[in-house]
């Protein structure tokens, strides 16, 4: 009974990529097409083949997106070295020696844009780094603090007030 499950039509609410199925196969001139719901909000008709074959996985606007964000993923970790340690920023840095990254809308903290990528939300405070380096991004020595958490750490470090002081 089951031996032909490949041609098994999608039923109502399976999801391949960000499409959801939203109705039966419609059987047409150029083949079986599906009324699809893209994540966006936007509907069509999806050819049966490709959505079962994994080509189509949103609608072109989502699609294109999607590949910039792969695009700008990229070219962020084009400039980052790693070390056992911190992993360094080694492109343009802001006046304040934090990594200065072009997202393709706008400039953002590297280290800030790394632990979203990481954590695959945005930050509701402000990337604060536990181990004092400003041109690290990596993700574990970032956290998100507030400006107050990140004046207490400072001070427990001892990196306030003692600035001219160096142990040698
Ligand atoms: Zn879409
Ligand atoms: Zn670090």
């Amino acid at each position: 009974m089951s031996a032909h499950q490949k041609h098994k039509s999608p039923s109502v609410g399976d999801t391949f990529g960000l499409w959801t199925v939203g109705g039966k196969p419609i059987s047409t001139r150029r083949g079986r097409l599906v009324p699809c719901c893209c994540k966006c909000g936007l509907q069509k008709d999806v050819c049966l083949t490709t959505l079962i074959n994994g080509y189509s996985k949103s609608c072109h606007k989502c699609t294109s997106v999607r590949r910039g964000q792969a695009h700008t993923v990229a070219c962020f970790w084009k400039k980052v070295r790693k070390t056992r340690g911190c992993w360094l920023w080694i492109g343009a840095l802001t006046d304040k020696g934090y990594g200065n990254f072009w997202d393709g809308k706008r400039f953002t903290a590297a280290h800030v844009f790394s632990w979203e990528l990481e954590h695959k939300q945005p930050m509701t405070f402000q990337g604060n780094h536990t181990c004092d380096n400003r041109q690290c991004v990596r993700p574990s020595h970032v956290y998100d603090g507030t400006q107050k958490q990140n004046m207490e750490d400072a001070s427990r470090r001892g990196r306030l007030g003692r600035r001219s002081k160096k142990n040698e």
